[in-house]
């Protein structure tokens, strides 16, 4: 059924008040539509203050599964999208007790001391895999969120990682609105967490620990070729002298990689969150980088082609979760399910014949 629009329900209101020809169930309608959208402009007018419960509003709107919140967060995000403000997006990715929350702790706060504007955001998938958080489940950066200047969001919960990564993507856009200048975005690396998380940022860091001298084994495949820094954490203490090895050993191994597109050549930096030591040297050097990606086009580039393949991951997500909530989908599905079980059919038959349903709608 073809919604009232606004204006002719706003027309035939004002044109004759009172009129009994309008129900008093639909004259409640119509009050409560104008409450939701005058709610939705104070919202965005809020957030574009740098209101921080504003945006964790916001957020929370496009975290939403409920269809009524759907339009909202759409019209939030179309809002916020010229107020974007200059920012770098940040990666930052390491395997559970590497010592990112630590890390993103103490590079936050020295950011705000620098007089940033420091949103944390997360991609965690595990929570679709094991239907618990890895990152979300301790108290983290406790003296960060104190921070006037900081803003920390844990993982949206997702049905999958294109779901969650989706929903992250927007609230990027959110935090910008806001005038969060460093974005730094978290990942555990489960699944393709990383390469998801690298194609949504400017610069991706991936912290390590010192091991035993085989620093390279055990390393996911690919995680080095997205790397524009690799930092030995917890370089400290009686780990200084392992620490300086696998930087040396991580030096040699990305010498061997072909040229970046950006131009960038990875560094691999030392640092201890616990010590407070490597933390500027890090800020230095995504300046640095920053600085040489602007100037040869790259930052912009690079975030244009972003932008278009999200634009196809959207689409495909959308048309996905369309396909895979339909009630009559979703019954059609068990159905053929079941047939392939009994071999009644072949997957290919079953998915044509799905498909074909739903076109027919
Ligand atoms: P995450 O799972 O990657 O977020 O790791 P955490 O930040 O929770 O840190 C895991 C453990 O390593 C904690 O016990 C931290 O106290 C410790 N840790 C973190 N950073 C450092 C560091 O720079 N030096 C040392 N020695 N320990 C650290």
């Amino acid at each position: 059924m073809a919604k009232p629009s606004k204006k002719s329900a706003l027309s035939e209101r004002e044109s004759n008040p009172g009129s009994p020809t309008i129900n008093p169930a639909s004259r409640q309608k119509i009050k409560a539509f104008r409450k939701k959208e005058i709610e939705v402009e104070e919202l965005i007018h809020r957030l574009l203050k740098g209101d921080k419960t504003a945006l964790g509003r916001a957020i929370t709107l496009v975290e939403s599964q409920q269809p009524d919140h759907l339009a909202k967060a759409e019209k939030v995000v179309e809002a916020c999208l010229p107020h974007a403000h200059q920012s770098v997006r940040i990666g930052i990715t390491g395997v559970p007790g590497v010592g990112k929350s630590t890390f993103i702790e103490a590079f936050g706060s020295y950011l705000v001391g620098k007089g940033k504007k420091v949103a944390v955001l997360a991609v965690d998938p595990s929570s679709t895999v094991s239907h618990g958080s890895i990152l979300g489940d301790k108290t983290r950066m406790e003296k960060l969120v104190t921070l006037e200047n900081a803003f920390i969001r844990p993982s949206p919960s997702g049905e999958s990682l294109g779901g969650v990564a989706q929903k992250t993507r927007e609230s990027i856009i959110l935090c910008e609105a806001a005038g969060f200048d460093v974005l730094l975005i978290e990942t555990v690396g489960v699944g393709q967490s990383e390469t998801t998380v690298h194609s949504m940022t400017d610069f991706f860091l991936l912290l390590k620990l010192a091991g035993a001298g085989d620093e390279l084994q055990g390393i996911k495949r690919g995680i080095i070729e997205m790397a524009d820094a690799i930092v030995i954490n917890k370089a400290d203490g009686e780990n200084q002298k392992a620490a300086r090895e696998a930087r040396l050993e991580f030096k040699r191994a990305l010498h061997l990689y072909p040229p970046k597109q950006s131009g960038w050549r990875p560094k691999v930096l030392l640092s201890s969150a616990i010590e407070n030591t490597g933390i500027p040297e890090i800020w230095e050097l995504i300046e640095e980088f920053t600085g040489l990606t602007k100037g040869n086009n790259y930052f912009e580039h690079n975030r244009h082609e972003q932008n278009k393949f999200w634009l196809l991951q959207t689409i495909n997500e959308h048309l996905k979760s369309r396909f895979y909530r339909h009630p009559e989908m979703k019954k059609a599905l068990q159905k053929q399910l079941q047939a392939i079980e009994n071999n009644e059919t072949s997957p290919f038959a079953a998915a044509a014949f799905l498909l074909k349903k739903y076109d027919e709608l």
